[in-house]
């Protein structure tokens, strides 16, 4: 096994330690920028696999892009696609779900579309959810073409 980031080869140790926390293999390195983005942003670890499930198929995207007021967990700046991984989904409350829809509204206007997806969603179906995000973003390249 490689590091995902630089395609070094990994030890045993390193693609246990890499796989076990975050489900993807990196280096010892990288493993570590990861780890301070982490603590940093309190990135989820569906982000981080949704981040390398994307670039496997060749769409290159952001880890908390800071869209001018906050950090968005995902991005796609190229088509303005804004990702966010819901991690307390079950447990919603109609204050965060109007902010979740104020803040969409805002993104809207700027001219970036924000989807959210339920952890969960990327924990048990992460090929499909790839796909799927392959598919918006041919959509919204469509979009773009015809403004
Ligand atoms: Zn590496």
């Amino acid at each position: 096994m490689n590091c995902l980031e630089c395609n070094k080869e990994l030890s045993y140790i390193d693609h246990k330690n890499s796989f076990d926390t975050y489900g993807v293999e990196l280096c010892k390195q990288h493993k570590v920028r990861m780890d301070k983005l982490v603590v940093l942003k309190g990135t989820p670890v569906e982000a981080i696999q949704l981040y390398y499930g994307l670039k496997e198929i060749g769409i290159s995207s952001m880890l908390e892009w800071w869209d001018g007021k906050k950090s968005v967990d995902l991005a796609i700046s190229r088509v303005k696609l804004n990702i966010e991984i819901d991690t307390d989904y079950n447990t919603i409350s109609h204050e965060q779900a109007i902010m979740d829809l104020e803040e969409a509204m805002h993104s809207f206007k700027n001219g970036f579309t924000t989807i959210r997806i339920p952890h969960v969603v990327v924990k048990y179906y992460l090929k499909d959810t790839v796909k799927n995000i392959e598919g918006i973003v041919e959509g919204l390249k469509v979009n773009i073409k015809t403004l």
